[in-house]
């Protein structure tokens, strides 16, 4: 009975962790890796496994750098089911096409500029295969997966459909209980429910991103998001906010349904310059049970979208291009969120020479990504091979992350009686190791994780190298 990592060990993307109870093989996650010019070639390597020994894959929710190497372990030869919960089911098919799209024109640009043939990653072929295996399971219902494994999914308040996963292990005798918190949100984050509070665990497995930082206040959040649009209207310039398709933009799209009055917003033309994020706000919209109650009571007047006269949904590329012309008065949401592709990136190009203009970053920015040079002050940037020197005004937005800061990570964990021994990932090591100091303040065994780490599960320790 033992527990492996393989990846988001001393890093924050490409989420993947391995389970062998009994003989059997379960993985928890398949993410890509995301940031950094080597990003691609790792996520050609080999699996450090045979895929075609996994006997199943639990998803924790339908961020790319949790599910985003899905179809390539299909790809690899992996036939059996892939568990998540029904939300993230409707939003899967949303990401991973967009995933492979961009993958197949990699290749293409690949094969462009060296004349040799490439093949993607995978392509939306492999999509389906994948997508044929997912096997949706509700929230809060113990189910057994495999001879030896149980499993029961929780809400991590961190995007619809997001899961911490509760594992019951039990092999000659011995039983044990593992949580993998998957990525956790903010409490009193607005649309969705707190994560799920938890009681007890032999082993807890915690996510790290922000596990040395503190958000700004909820209320301050959204002050700072109004200064900034009533800055920008006297600047008269454009606001640019790269978005994650899944969650913030929703998240933001509430707010300024909430604000439109108090902010003004008649004033601004708004757009939702991006497929997927539009593909995924209806599924948000259309998985009502989730919602938290202030939610629940604003929807009666949402009727399918939040109540925005001037949202302009921008669904092709000349809808998103004839977005250029415009020099001052738009509010554009646009992917994607790191800045590392996608619409969002022309208007960038358009924009960030301006000093009238205004970005703002609403979410975890990873290293080697553009979002984290616009974060880190770069006076010059390059996009499309193109310099383009930074004038804008950058903000950063912490309180908007989906991620809970160090404060939510300690009152999640807090939940559990008895102190379990902790296991962190998903974080660069500073965060983690934050987090692991303020955990050990409290009496718990608290380890950052690095990549082929494994842990006896039974005695519940690291095992020696081989
Ligand atoms: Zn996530």
């Amino acid at each position: 009975m033992q527990l492996e990592f393989f990846g988001a060990a001393g890093e924050v993307t490409g989420s993947c962790h391995i389970l062998r109870v009994a003989g059997r093989a379960l993985l928890l996650d398949c993410g890509l890796i995301q940031g950094g010019h080597d990003a691609p070639a790792r996520n050609r390597l080999p699996f450090p496994f045979d895929a075609t020994t996994i006997d199943a894959v639990v998803l924790s929710h339908a961020h790319i750098d949790h599910c985003g190497r899905l179809p390539l372990l299909v790809k690899r030869g992996y036939r059996g089911p892939i568990y998540t919960n029904k939300a993230c089911a409707d939003l899967l098919p949303i990401l991973l096409k967009d995933s492979a799209s961009l993958a197949m024109r990699d290749a293409q640009r690949n094969e462009e500029r060296n004349g040799e043939r490439t093949e993607p990653l995978y392509d939306l072929e492999d999509v389906e295969v994948a997508l044929r295996q997912i096997v949706p399971i509700p929230y809060d219902t113990q189910r057994d997966l495999l001879p030896g494994v149980a499993v029961r999914v929780r809400d991590a308040g961190h995007i619809l459909g997001s899961s911490s996963v509760e594992l019951w292990a039990t092999e000659g005798g011995e039983r044990r209980k593992l949580v993998f918190s998957g990525d956790l949100g903010q409490y009193d984050t607005p649309i969705l429910q707190d994560p799920h509070r938890f009681e007890s665990a032999d082993l807890v497995l915690m996510e790290s991103t922000y596990g040395n930082r503190l958000h700004r206040g909820r209320e301050d959040t959204e002050r700072e998001l109004g200064g900034i649009l009533a800055q920008a209207e006297r600047d008269r310039g454009n606001v640019i906010v790269p978005a994650f398709a899944i969650g913030r933009s929703q998240e933001l799209l509430y707010l300024l349904a909430k604000h439109y009055a108090e902010w003004r917003l008649s004033r601004w033309k708004i757009f939702l310059d991006s497929p997927m994020a539009i593909a995924a706000s209806r599924v948000y919209w259309n998985n009502p049970d989730r919602f938290d109650e202030e939610t629940t009571r604003l929807r009666e007047s949402f009727r399918g979208m939040p109540p925005l006269p001037n949202l302009v949904l921008s669904e092709s590329p000349e809808d998103s291009r004839a977005i250029n012309h415009i020099r001052s008065g738009a509010l554009i949401i646009a992917g994607s969120g790191m800045a590392n592709g996608g619409r969002v990136l022309h208007h960038l190009k358009h924009n960030l020479d301006r000093r009238e203009c205004h970005v703002v970053i609403v979410g975890f920015q990873a290293a080697g990504t553009l979002g984290r040079q616009l974060v880190d002050r770069q006076s010059e940037v390059r996009i499309h091979g193109q310099r383009v020197p930074v004038s804008a005004q950058i903000h950063t937005l912490g309180g908007l992350s989906a991620h809970g800061d160090q404060d939510d990570l300690l009152r999640w964990y807090d939940s559990f009686s008895g102190r379990p021994p902790v296991y962190l990932v998903h974080g660069e090591v500073q965060s983690a190791e934050g987090l692991a100091v303020k955990l050990r303040e409290r009496g718990a065994q608290a380890t950052v994780t690095r990549p082929g780490l494994k842990i006896d599960l039974v005695d519940l320790r690291a095992m020696a190298r081989d």
